[in-house]
């Protein structure tokens, strides 16, 4: 990626509340010219980066350098980079900025779960999500305002799709959970795994999403291993394979049928890459021999839809000759959701049919429900195709705003 095509993408309109008050980047005005613009850092891989600095003629070391002090330090004033020269400081305090999406609304949950509500732009909010347990902390991250696959049981489908995150927007998440929870009561784990189960489909946003793996992964900045992070996709089969050739990370597939009919009518992506067609890319996946050695499939539990003992053996036979882990997650449900969570009894028979095949089957207990936090229940307000001011109005109103926020 080359730096303008960054810059352009990456300096939103937005303030952020962090910002030192010299209120230099904060005058960036929308559409300037990429030249002029100030880039941001943020969204900025080390091979960018090191560019970006070549291209000012310095020494790729301070790629590594300003990366520790953004991401890992959390860091936004160049000002405060002591280890850079004077001069550099005060070039990039006029050529750069460092600016994460605006926190717009918080909400925590009574079981720890906590959500942010983070504006991109006038007609975009998304949410983040940040799951405490004893001894991991785990990050749902967002990776496009709204969706465009139309899940039948998934609300952020109902919000339609506007456009992709950008690199700084995605790994922004990260960056803001980090400074929220400097502040956490003692005991709170920090972020230890990120997966990319927010609102959007990662692999239709490809570049980005790759380029802010490979920030959230880099040991000069957030140092997450390849266990650690896992980009969930509804199956978009090319780009399985792409991601295969590009970067070594988790998996997980979110599969949710056995069979063509039923996932046609639920996830409708599949009408494009059926289940042979799917179950061909996860296999290529597996192949390379340093790579984890399973898929987890995610297979949401909706009552008489898919909940079926004749249901579990069909995904029994499905993955027979695949290292898989399967995820049963009890639907949550939302307003108008036309679905019922299935019951407990179904969801023990269905993971027992799994286990006797010796499939590793987990029930993912729902968390942060009473926050519409869980999967499938976050929704932002997005500026899209079918238009809901009065959706956007209900999410800002339930939102405590933070103070000077
Ligand atoms: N588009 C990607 C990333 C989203 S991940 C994907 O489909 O994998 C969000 C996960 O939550 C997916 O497995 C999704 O199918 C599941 N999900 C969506 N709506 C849900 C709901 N209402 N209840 C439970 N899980 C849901």
């Amino acid at each position: 990626m080359t730096i303008a095509s960054n810059s352009r993408e990456s300096v939103p309109g937005g303030t952020h509340p962090s910002l030192g008050r010299s209120g230099r980047v904060r005058r960036v005005a929308l559409g300037a010219s990429p030249r002029t613009a100030p880039v941001n850092l943020l969204g900025l891989s080390r091979d960018t980066l090191e560019t970006f600095f070549a291209e000012l003629g310095e020494r790729p070391y301070r790629a590594r350098q300003v990366l520790k002090w953004i991401h890992d330090r959390g860091v936004t004033e160049f000002a405060a980079m002591t280890d850079l020269s004077r001069e550099l400081r005060d070039r990039l305090s006029r050529e750069a900025c460092i600016l994460a999406p605006e926190v717009c609304g918080e909400q925590s949950s009574s079981d720890g779960t906590r959500k942010w509500a983070l504006r991109l732009d006038a007609g975009n909010v998304i949410e983040t999500v940040f799951i405490p347990e004893k001894s991991r902390g785990t990050l749902c991250v967002s990776t496009q305002a709204g969706c465009a696959l139309d899940c039948t049981f998934c609300a952020t489908a109902r919000q339609g799709f506007n456009r992709n995150l950008s690199t700084a927007e995605i790994v922004g998440q990260l960056w803001l959970a980090g400074r929220a929870l400097e502040t956490a009561p003692p005991g709170t784990p920090g972020v230890t795994n990120v997966v990319l189960m927010g609102m959007g489909e990662p692999l239709l946003n490809f570049n980005n999403v790759v380029d802010a793996l490979r920030i959230m992964m880099d040991d000069f900045a957030y140092g997450l291993g390849k266990r650690k992070v896992t980009l969930s996709t509804s199956g978009v089969v090319p780009a399985m394979d792409r991601l295969r050739e590009t970067l070594d990370v988790s998996l997980a597939v979110s599969l949710h049928a056995a069979a063509d009919a039923l996932r046609d009518r639920l996830v409708p992506l599949n009408r494009k890459y059926p289940l042979a067609e799917l179950m061909g890319a996860c296999r290529r996946f597996l192949q390379d021999k340093h790579r984890k050695h399973t898929i987890t499939f995610e297979y949401v539990m909706l009552k008489d839809v898919n909940d079926s003992v004749s249901n579990a053996r069909a995904l029994a036979k499905l993955l027979a000759d695949i290292p898989a882990k399967v995820n049963l997650i009890p639907f949550n449900p939302f307003e108008g959701a036309g679905f019922e969570r299935s019951g407990p009894d179904a969801i023990d028979r269905f993971a027992r049919v799994l286990q006797e095949r010796r499939i590793t089957t987990i029930t993912r207990r729902p968390r942060g429900q009473d926050i519409d936090a869980a999967c499938g229940q976050l929704a932002g307000a997005v500026d899209d195709r079918s238009r809901r001011p009065e959706h956007f109005a209900r999410l800002e109103a339930s939102f405590q705003q933070r103070a000077g926020g």
